[in-house]
């Protein structure tokens, strides 16, 4: 039997180990966390993030625990239209889902037989014996294939591809979910979702409906997310939360609304950065074995276009897919030929969307050169994955 081991259990570790087990392979999944937990707030997921998810099986549920969202304008923080609503073509549109419900989703789709092992942070990677290995200073786990799925900080990519690190990208980042128990009504006529964008600032926010609505099972709320120019903010969540009331207050309804109703518990802080340089390779062989770097451990970008879940899971689904195909080698060449070129198209379109974002902060003439209909439309073509062929 085949075995791996995955390291990371956010989006792109519990995608590949449940993968993985299905195919047949003996998986233990290592988190560093002492358990799982889902990620924060809520994520967006586009029309190729969901493509995957049904590749990799998983997607059967998420009806119930989603709502869509289609691209609904760009908003002044006075209200009125930077972008009009319906430009952007899109076969489906995007859907958002809360982080605890898609957490179950791939909980679930682990099945009995991944040996998950918590409070386990992978500290090192052997590359040059018969196998792969990882280690946490006390532990080593060998495998044939090692998943390195270990986020934007990844150790694993420290020493696979040491010359690639993760790099602010000026801005900080906050999301949260206000339970739908006391969310506040949005004002009538408004979307139940939509986006602003300020000198710089950014808010976009998304009902999530209320508990169970959809006929599904999901937690409901609503979901934000606040981008900011400038470094990670030092105060406690409770600081944060006063900071962002002051520098969006003034922007139009729901904006005010939805940051009073928010506790400094919902909130969650995030840098946002890249890996840069781009590793040369996202499958690096190891003796017989190998690994395979996947989500945000390969490729972290800023989160304008809203696709690094979708990308994770594409990796995944595309993993799935050449390592069905037979020898491990071959395979992971495979998958980086697949991968690499792909992610830097979507990384060439989230340098347009930033563009957009950091100009909106300059000069009226420089707004007047880049056209704000640009996020949309990179958001559009980011999107356009149909499926893993190897
Ligand atoms: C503000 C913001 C908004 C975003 N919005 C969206 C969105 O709407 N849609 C979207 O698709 N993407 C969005 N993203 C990006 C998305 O959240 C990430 O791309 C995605 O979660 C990456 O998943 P991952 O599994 O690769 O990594 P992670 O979610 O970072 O998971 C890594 C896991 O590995 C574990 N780990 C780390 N180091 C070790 C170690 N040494 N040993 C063992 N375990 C370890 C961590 O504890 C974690 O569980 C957003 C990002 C930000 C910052």
């Amino acid at each position: 039997m085949r075995t791996a081991v995955v390291v990371g259990a956010g989006v792109g570790g519990l995608a590949a180990a449940g993968a993985l087990a299905r195919a047949g392979w003996k998986v233990t999944l290592l988190e560093r966390d002492d358990r799982l937990r889902p990620g924060s707030a809520a994520l967006v997921l586009w029309p190729n993030g969901v493509r995957a998810l049904r590749a990799l099986g998983l997607a059967a549920g998420l009806d119930g625990i989603s709502t869509p969202v289609p691209p609904a304008g760009i908003r002044r923080p006075d209200g009125t239209w930077l972008v009009q609503p319906g430009v952007a073509e899109l076969e489906s549109p995007p859907i958002v889902v809360h982080r605890e419900d898609l957490h179950d989703a791939f909980i679930a789709g682990l099945g009995e037989q991944v040996d998950v092992r918590g409070g386990v942070a992978v500290q090192s990677a052997r590359v040059h014996r018969d196998r792969p290995a990882v280690g946490d200073g006390r532990v080593t786990f060998e495998a044939d294939l090692v998943v390195a799925a270990d986020g934007p900080d990844s150790a694993i990519r420290r020493r696979l591809a040491a010359a690639s690190t993760f790099a602010s990208a000026g801005f900080a980042a906050w999301r949260a979910v206000i339970p739908w128990y006391r969310a506040p009504e949005l004002p009538a006529g408004l979307d139940p979702h939509g986006e602003t964008l300020g000198s710089g600032q950014r808010f976009a926010y998304a009902s999530l409906g209320e508990r169970g609505s959809a006929g599904g099972s999901t937690r409901g709320g609503i979901y934000w997310v606040a981008t900011v120019p400038g470094a990670l903010r030092p105060e406690p969540p409770a600081g944060q939360l006063t900071l962002l009331r002051r520098w969006f207050s003034g922007w139009h309804a729901p904006v005010a609304q939805l940051l009073a109703a928010t506790e400094a518990d919902d909130l969650v802080q995030e840098p946002v950065g890249e890996i840069t340089p781009v590793p040369e390779t996202f499958g690096v062989p190891a003796g017989a074995g190998g690994y395979a770097l996947v989500g945000d451990a390969a490729h972290a970008m800023p989160h304008h276009l809203a696709q690094g879940a979708s990308l994770a899971l594409e990796d995944v689904a595309t993993l799935q897919t050449v390592l069905a195909g037979g020898a491990l080698g071959p395979a992971l060449q495979e998958y980086n030929r697949l991968r690499r070129p792909r992610i830097l198209r979507v990384l060439q379109q989230s340098k347009k969307a930033a563009a957009v974002l950091q100009t909106r902060g300059r000069l009226a003439a420089s707004i007047a050169r880049v056209n704000p209909r640009t996020l949309e439309r990179a958001a559009a073509a980011a999107a356009e994955w149909t499926g893993p062929t190897a």
